[in-house]
């Protein structure tokens, strides 16, 4: 008995770190898991059964054909399927999207909404929570808490919108406090019974994150991120895992890197920026398109550059878009000199059209691409943005599954 309390309690300071290890994949079993913790078997296998006992993750002992390091087969981890989730929210130019998001960035269920978002962020933060709470009533999980991304950056500590350029919400609107009133409108509280606190990021910060953790930035320690979203271009930055976000939050503003002198005038007041040289809608209107109002911008440009490349009109536009988006990233590449580039939203499509054309300009531009050749990679993450603003509620759990989770 005394003997097991010990290893428990030598194990509470480790349930954090396994979780977070099973969490990015990194633990698929109980002799990885004891073996990235350092401790001895006897409290990985603590440590695992108290994360089991918390509902969030599963422990198969059933063999399976590989072996463990003493010849044994090893437990199998996996995420609890019916385990807690996170609520996530998105706002963009064309509307907003809710998510639920279980751990190991898994989408559990989805739902969009499609509206011209109002100058007051109440509207439409009422509007992507409520979409939230239906699919918390349909799904039956529980909830450990929600994270909102927006097309802005973010002022910490104050949970404000500085900059939203392509939303109508005034400069500085505070969004975090709104969502977080959202929240407690709907009924939503927290594992422990209590009312959730919002969370609240930039929206390709967040993608950033969630591509680190899950998906094309694993293991990279210095992973630059750049990406439109349904409008405009935004850049982010992992180091050793964790995001630059500056001293204010508002690190990694590359939209506003000139990449045309004599381009057309910008909201920002400068010329020809990256953020209307390479957005969506710079890519539908070099290839001559007038959007339409049947889907996103984003998605209209996606699916011309999916479909029609061929064409010598759109072929020309994501030239012209990939020529710009390379000397942008050329000199992002000078500056942070980072290990991998991964690029989101329409700048992925661009990379997979023409990825010799792309990784050419850059590396013809920049002292780093040109020696040590910077590899640029698609992001992997459907609805990253979703997964990062998860990520950001997930945080709690994963620093004390027991304290987050009201069970200690
Ligand atoms: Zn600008």
């Amino acid at each position: 008995m005394t003997q097991t309390r010990t290893r428990l309690e030598r194990g509470r300071g480790a349930l954090g770190p396994a979780l977070a290890l099973v969490h990015t994949g990194r633990a698929p079993t109980r002799a990885v898991l004891t073996t990235e913790l350092g401790v001895t078997r006897a409290t990985a296998g603590a440590v695992a059964a108290e994360l089991e006992a918390l509902g969030l993750i599963e422990v198969d002992a059933r063999p399976l054909g590989s072996a463990g390091a003493q010849g044994r087969p090893s437990h199998r981890l996996a995420i609890a399927p019916r385990g807690p989730v996170a609520l996530a929210a998105q706002v963009h130019a064309d509307g907003f999207r809710a998510a639920l998001v279980g751990l190991g960035g898994a989408i559990v269920a989805t739902a969009p909404g499609r509206m011209t978002v109002p100058a007051d962020p109440a509207h439409v933060l009422d509007a992507v929570v409520e979409a939230g709470a239906e699919l918390l009533r349909e799904t039956g999980r529980r909830c450990v808490g929600a994270g909102l991304a927006v097309p802005s950056a973010v002022a910490e500590p104050e949970g404000t919108a500085l900059n939203p350029l392509h939303i109508a919400w005034p400069a500085g609107a505070p969004v975090r406090e709104h969502f977080t009133r959202s929240l407690a409108a709907a009924g939503i509280r927290g594992a422990d019974g209590e009312p959730l606190t919002g969370h609240a990021g930039n929206d390709i910060n967040l993608a950033a994150l969630a591509e680190h953790r899950h998906g094309a930035g694993r293991g990279a320690q210095h992973l630059l991120c750049v990406a439109t979203g349904h409008r405009g271009v935004g850049g982010a930055l992992v180091l050793d895992g964790r995001l630059h976000t500056g001293s204010a939050g508002l690190a990694l503003e590359v939209g506003h890197l000139t990449v045309n002198p004599e381009g057309p005038p910008c909201h920002c007041g400068s010329r020809g920026c990256l953020d209307i040289e390479a957005d969506p809608l710079a890519f539908l209107g070099t290839a001559g398109r007038d959007p339409g109002p049947e889907s996103s911008l984003l998605q209209q440009a996606r699916d011309l550059i999916r479909g029609d490349y061929a064409e010598p009109s759109v072929r020309a536009a994501a030239e012209q878009l990939i020529d710009r988006l390379g000397l942008g990233l050329a000199g992002l590449v000078n500056i942070l000199n980072p290990d991998r580039i991964i690029l989101g939203g329409l700048h992925r499509e661009l990379l997979e059209a023409d990825p010799e054309r792309l990784r050419a300009v850059v590396a013809e531009r920049s002292l780093w691409g040109r020696s040590g050749g910077v590899p640029i990679l698609p992001c992997t993450l459907d609805h990253g943005s979703l997964v990062g603003a998860a990520e950001l509620a997930w945080q709690p759990v994963l620093d004390d599954p027991l304290a987050a989770l009201g069970a200690a």
